[in-house]
């Protein structure tokens, strides 16, 4: 069921109810800025990952700024995008449902849709929802670049699927997908560079042969927000996918040499219980702050250390400094941003510490 919002435009975000999702107006542009700042001179273009915000309002605002459009991970959020008004739409991702591509097939109505592929069958599946829908879509087709997950190995099978999408009547070759997702949290940047860069060569190597078959990448996309600057600079990959930029939580804080946005994503918590003299229980356990990437940090508040999690329960060590009060209400960096902003239906921004909008999280749970 969808929440009330838990705020409403002019309260002071003290009057806020908890737990609720803040978005720091004025950090979160900054960051927008600054991601823009720095693809601009690159010729990489912002190709920002959805399944971060959910929202058609932040996608629209990182469109305004330069980016070409979206990436998705599930057909129900290229829905909420495209029924947001946002022209561009990648599903950075495989989808083999017949229903899920039938209904992804009439989004392309409306919105410029494109999935990936690593598989013959897939792309014969593709085919059939392009061909019952009248559209020719573009498809991709997602190379292992040592995420270990979804993709064919690069090279000569890439090509193989390659030939086979433009081969297909309803399809268009659209690019290469190659995304190196456990490369984002490697701690050290060498350790992220020797990773993106055997990427990079598996992803230039791909590319060239491709070429010389004829098949020109449309797309080549990857990257997240801890290693962007790599790909970005690579010469290679001409679109960037970063979603976490726009947010940061306490995870892409702890790289070395960081990426260089501001935290601009809370947690809003209240003191419901007082139990001990070190111990401070908040409202916000991990259905409200998942854990998955560890804890939630309070923000700005020194000796005060989120310490363990049950369903609707957070424990806060007081270790030192002035101890929360009963019924005071605190900000909690997330440990994973983008699980986070699944859990609540309104990105409650605030300005000056006063609440200036309220933003549904659209594709919250969109899951299809
Ligand atoms: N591209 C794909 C395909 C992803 O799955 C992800 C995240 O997992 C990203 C890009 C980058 O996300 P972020 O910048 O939030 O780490
Ligand atoms: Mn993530």
């Amino acid at each position: 069921m969808l929440q009330p919002p838990p705020a409403e435009p002019g309260m002071r975000e003290e009057e806020v109810d908890t737990p609720a999702l803040i978005l720091d107006l004025d950090a979160f542009e900054a960051n927008l800025d600054t991601m823009a700042g720095f693809l601009a001179p690159t010729g990489a273009k912002l190709r920002a990952h959805a399944k971060t915000h959910k929202s058609p309002i932040v996608a629209l605002q990182q469109i305004r700024r330069g980016a070409v459009g979206q990436c998705v991970q599930k057909v129900a959020e290229a829905e909420a995008l495209a029924w947001g008004g946002v022209p561009d739409i990648l599903v950075s991702n495989e989808v083999v449902s017949p229903r899920k591509l039938a209904r992804l097939a009439a989004l392309a109505r409306i919105s410029k849709v494109a999935l990936c592929v690593d598989n013959a069958e897939a792309i014969a599946l593709a085919e059939q929802a392009a061909e019952a829908a009248g559209i020719r879509l573009p498809v991709l087709v997602e190379i292992d670049v040592g995420a270990g997950r979804c993709g064919v190995a690069p090279g000569p099978e890439a090509v193989a699927l390659a030939e086979r999408i433009a081969g297909s009547r309803h399809l268009t070759f659209g690019g290469l997908q190659a995304y190196h997702g456990r490369a984002q949290h490697i701690r050290t940047p060498e350790g992220r560079a020797e990773a993106i860069h055997a990427a990079i060569e598996d992803t230039r190597r791909t590319v060239e042969q491709l070429r010389q078959r004829g098949l020109d990448c449309g797309i080549v996309g990857g990257a997240g927000t801890g290693t962007f600057r790599l790909e970005a600079a690579s010469g290679v990959f001409t679109e960037i996918q970063a979603g976490s930029y726009a947010f940061m939580d306490v995870d892409y804080a702890a790289n070395q040499e960081a990426p260089p946005f501001r935290h601009a994503l809370f947690i809003l918590t209240q003191v419901m219980s007082t139990p001990k003299p070190d111990l401070a229980v908040v409202d916000a356990g991990h259905k409200a702050a998942p854990t998955d990437s560890g804890f939630p940090q309070p923000w700005q508040r020194t000796g005060l250390r989120y310490a363990g999690a049950s369903d609707e329960h957070g424990n806060l060590r007081i270790e030192g400094g002035t101890p929360p009060k009963l019924g005071e209400k605190l900000r909690l960096v997330p440990g994973h941003c983008d699980p986070t902003i699944d859990r609540y239906d309104w990105f409650v921004g605030v300005r000056d510490g006063r609440v200036e909008c309220l933003w549904p999280i659209a594709a919250r749970g969109a899951m299809a």
